[in-house]
């Protein structure tokens, strides 16, 4: 049990899942769970300023349509709760009470004006900003004043200003700074609430976390993260700092690009578990040639230490490409309830067998949102080019299409039963009746059907889905449109 892998994912409630947050949450699941460890999901509320309605819920659902079930957690409990810290205030307040005692950090009562000066006076320098220490000189006794008289005050770290710190991270190696670059950084600001800086390192000691997976945009505040383990004698966590996540060579995924949240792509029309399995093998991959993932299979193949530390960018083009093989997949009465919403935005006609149109559409599509645009000619003949019938390969001309229609037009009124195969033996009787190649007859007609240049299905598969009745009204507006364009 000692050695039990524990892992967290920790996102503060910004009303979206970042592609990049989303990462972390699944190499931190996949981490615990290649071990057979728990994964946690913690809430870190505490900037308070930057709440957003509904938030939680978009974390919650990430979760559970993602697959990546948390053991403990806000909604389910756990041995170390709250899993909110807002509800672990006096948790951090007590603790930093104890670093105080120890002269690892201490009361700061500056002003924002003092603050805003020292902040100008580095930005001048061309240094960065850096607290100058000037509360640490305040004895006991002056500081039960100011407490006493409700001075705002904030806790701070107290670090040393030489030496170095050195910590060790999976993915970067060893990484070592000057004790003189470290901040002291606010631990508890002026609003009795502690900075994410002082509560990640509690939370993850007292949630006994093992692996801290989270973005490398932490990186740099890891040397002041071991100053406070150290400061109370905690173990060190393993660190795993994931690459950041790029549109390009120079762009950081944002989410202003509204390209960055899983919400996004899912309105795009991509798949969960498609995303998923993509977003894996962003900053990792299996050591071989293997792409496609079930969650399941990630977590046997997933070993964190396969995690690159170079930028990884966010392709597009491939993400399309893995979409359309989940989407291939896909038995077709699941294709089709996803489908559904696509589907309702051009088709309201409810002869129209929609598993068949999915039959036809699966294998050519990347995206769900392709759907409508691929599909609307079922509802309604499109206006379209005479042109269109006019197919060098095929060699069609306007009156031989002319003739393959009427001709197709006499058979399917006589034929009783409509079927794909009777649709199909009908027309392939009139090739032969014609003495044509196939293409003079099926083009024209998909053509007719259709009144597009590119289709999911053939003549037989459209004519089949659209029914005899509308097959046969919209081989006598092909014919007229031919007699009319003869006849100029
Ligand atoms: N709350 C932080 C964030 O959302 C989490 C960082 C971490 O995982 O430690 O970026």
């Amino acid at each position: 049990m000692a050695n039990k892998i524990r892992t967290r994912f920790a996102p503060s409630p910004t009303g979206y899942m970042h592609v990049g947050n989303l990462r972390t949450a699944l190499y931190a699941y996949l981490i615990a769970k290649h071990e057979d460890g728990d994964f946690l999901l913690r809430i870190e509320d505490t900037d308070q300023q930057r709440q957003v309605e509904g938030a939680l819920d978009i974390i919650y659902n990430t979760l559970k349509t993602t697959g990546l079930k948390h053991d403990e957690g806000p909604d389910i409990g756990g041995p170390v709760g709250p899993y909110v810290q807002s509800e672990r205030k006096n948790i951090y307040i007590e603790y930093a009470k104890q670093l105080v005692e120890k002269g690892e950090a201490y009361y700061c009562f500056c002003t924002k004006e003092r603050l805003d000066m020292l902040r100008t006076n580095a930005e001048a320098l061309k240094r960065p900003f850096r607290y100058d220490k000037h509360c640490v000189k305040l004895s006991k006794e002056e500081i039960e004043e100011k407490l006493a008289n409700g001075e705002s005050y904030v806790i701070r770290q107290n670090n040393p200003t030489e030496g170095k710190t050195t910590f060790d991270d999976v993915i970067y190696g060893k990484i070592s700074v000057d004790n003189s670059e470290l901040d002291d950084m606010i631990l508890i600001k002026s609003d009795g609430l502690p900075t994410y800086n002082f509560a990640n390192v509690v939370d993850d000691h007292l949630m006994s976390i093992t692996h801290v997976v989270r973005g490398s945009e932490y990186l740099s505040s890891a040397p002041k993260y071991n100053r406070l383990y150290e400061a109370f004698g905690w173990d060190i966590p393993i660190y795993v700092h994931c690459p950041p996540i790029m549109k390009d060579q120079h762009h950081k995924l944002s989410k202003r690009n509204g390209d960055a949240s899983f919400e996004d792509l899912l309105a795009k029309g991509y798949l969960k578990d498609a995303v998923l399995n993509y977003i894996a093998l962003l900053g990792w991959n299996p050591g071989n040639e293997q792409e496609i993932f079930s969650l399941q299979g990630l977590i046997e193949a997933f070993d964190y230490k396969n995690i690159n530390k170079s930028p990884a960018v966010f392709d597009t083009i491939k993400l399309n490409w893995m979409n359309g093989e989940y989407i291939k997949k896909l038995p077709v009465e699941e294709f089709t309830k996803l489908a559904l919403p696509y589907y309702k935005k051009v088709l309201t006609k409810e002869s129209l067998d929609l598993n068949k149109i999915s039959e036809l559409l699966q294998t050519r599509l990347e995206l769900l949102s392709e759907i409508p645009e691929q599909v609307d000619f079922f509802e309604e003949l499109p206006e379209y080019d005479i042109d269109m019938y006019l197919h060098k390969r095929m060699k069609t001309t306007y009156e031989n299409s002319l003739t393959s229609l009427e001709g197709a037009l006499a058979k399917f009124e006589s034929l009783e039963d409509w079927t794909f195969d009777n649709i199909k033996t009908t027309c392939m009787n009139l090739v032969k009746e014609l003495e044509v190649k196939n293409g003079v007859v099926l083009w024209p007609i998909r053509t007719a059907v259709s009144g597009k240049k590119f289709t999911p299905g053939g003549a037989f598969e459209i004519a089949d889905i659209l029914g005899k009745e509308e097959t046969l009204k919209r081989l006598k507006v092909g014919i007229e449109k031919l007699k009319e364009a003869i006849n100029k």
